[in-house]
């Protein structure tokens, strides 16, 4: 078992540090917002005042903060308080070229590093069922697994510095835009007399089958798990939906990538975003399809 600094105990930070706690790890916690820290101190998270402190003798160094820009600001003072060779796990999702800036940065101090973005959410979180998206070394990635296990499903290796954002992004972009598909395909449905169950009955068994229908259908009382059963309280914010499309949508025009479906899923998600929707998990975005489908 290790001794783990954990930066950025926010709706996802808080949990997992609590699961690698659970996991038998000593995790020292740190984050700027006083109730993110008392919250941690409540599950078992040894919380302290500042990032060196947390740093200081750590075997690993966990970030789970809002965006890249952030991880870098944090590595500022990561890097000169780690314990030399620790290993740096970046599980924030991030824009590429800040990951490998990350990477290349941790690297040049001597450090370990790799970028492990999560799949599952605020449930994952808690349960401890968390998928990560491994990018860096093949060294780096055992390390890792074995580190992370309390706090994660899969742990999954998905090639180099950068690589597991990627997926991260990859993923996102096929799951806003189904999504937007499941929800169009329900309002056209209601608009020509179809039953929800109906249409539910024959898709969730047929081609039209994926996450966004079966998981987290977006009309309530089909599926057990859906957020649209809870007044559509996330689960996954429809503002962090946006967030990962506008990274997909930024990386495919750096790369000369032709993603016409990502892009007009991300004006959809920013057009729910500007009517309120942000604070609404994704699957709320069937409202905005309503909203904007004449009377
Ligand atoms: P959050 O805003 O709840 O938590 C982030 C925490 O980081 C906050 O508590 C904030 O105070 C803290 N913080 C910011 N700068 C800091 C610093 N310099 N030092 C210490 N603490 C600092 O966000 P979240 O929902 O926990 O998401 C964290 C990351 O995980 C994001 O990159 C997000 O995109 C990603 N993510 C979130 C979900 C989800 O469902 N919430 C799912 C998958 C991935």
């Amino acid at each position: 078992m290790a001794v783990i600094g954990f930066i950025g105990l926010g709706h996802m930070g808080g949990p997992m540090s609590a699961n690698l706690v659970k996991g038998g790890h000593t995790v020292r916690g740190f984050d700027l917002a006083p109730a993110a820290l008392e919250d941690a101190a409540k599950r078992g998270v040894t919380t302290v005042s500042s990032i060196a402190e947390a740093v200081a003798g750590a075997e690993a160094v966990i970030t789970m903060l809002p965006s890249g820009k952030h991880v870098l600001t944090a590595y500022d003072e990561i890097l000169p308080a780690a314990t030399p060779g620790a290993l740096l796990i970046d599980s924030s999702t991030a824009d590429v070229a800040d990951a490998r800036a990350a990477h290349q940065r941790a690297e040049e101090a001597g450090f370990g590093s790799i970028d492990a973005p999560v799949s599952g959410g605020t449930a994952g979180a808690e349960a401890g069922t968390l998928t990560f998206m491994v990018g860096g070394s093949e060294t780096d990635f055992q390390w890792a697994e074995g580190l992370l296990e309390p706090a994660a499903r899969k742990v999954i290796h998905c090639g180099g510095a950068g690589h597991g954002q990627v997926t991260k992004m990859c993923n996102n972009l096929i799951l806003g835009a189904s999504m937007i598909a499941v929800g169009e395909a329900f309002v056209l449905g209601e608009r020509l007399g179809l039953s929800h169950q109906a249409l539910y009955d024959v898709a969730s068994i047929s081609t039209g089958q994926c996450w966004a229908l079966t998981t987290n259908c977006p009309v309530p009382d089909l599926v057990e798990t859906s957020r649209a059963n809870h007044d559509y309280e996330p689960g996954f914010a429809s503002a962090l939906m946006l967030k990962d499309l506008k990274l997909a949508l930024s990386a495919a025009e750096q790369s000369g990538t032709d993603t016409e479906i990502g892009k007009l899923a991300t004006e959809l998600y920013a057009r729910f975003n500007e009517e309120g929707g942000g604070d609404q998990d994704f699957g709320a975005i069937i409202k905005s399809i309503r909203t904007h489908s004449t009377p």
